[in-house]
């Protein structure tokens, strides 16, 4: 089973030229070309849609200004210890 992704990204079809570099780069491989062309006659990345960590290395890879937007994810929020004493203050 995939683990829980901490990023996502998007690709926009019309600024990718279809290089690759971004796929090559991709640690966790998680960037792919499609088989379709783009209107441009290039075959554009696009995200599998699982595994990013939002690690940021495809868009620095992209020679392609606006071609991938990267989204990292928020972490869920950590349990925090309340001291009884913290307890009683905020209950006055
Ligand atoms: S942000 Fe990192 S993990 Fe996500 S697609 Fe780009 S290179 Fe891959
Ligand atoms: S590096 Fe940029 S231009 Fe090249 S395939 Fe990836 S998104 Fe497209």
């Amino acid at each position: 089973m995939a683990s829980q992704a901490r990023g996502k990204v998007t690709i926009d079809v019309n600024e990718c030229k279809g290089c690759g570099l971004c796929v090559e780069a991709c640690p966790p491989k998680c960037l792919e070309l499609e088989t379709e062309l783009s209107a441009y006659g290039v075959h554009p990345a696009h995200y599998l849609g699982e595994d990013c960590t939002g690690c940021g290395i495809c868009f620095y890879t992209c020679p392609e200004p606006g071609a991938i937007t990267v989204y990292k994810m928020a972490p869920p929020p950590k349990a925090t210890l309340t001291t009884t004493e913290e307890r009683n203050a905020s209950a006055h």
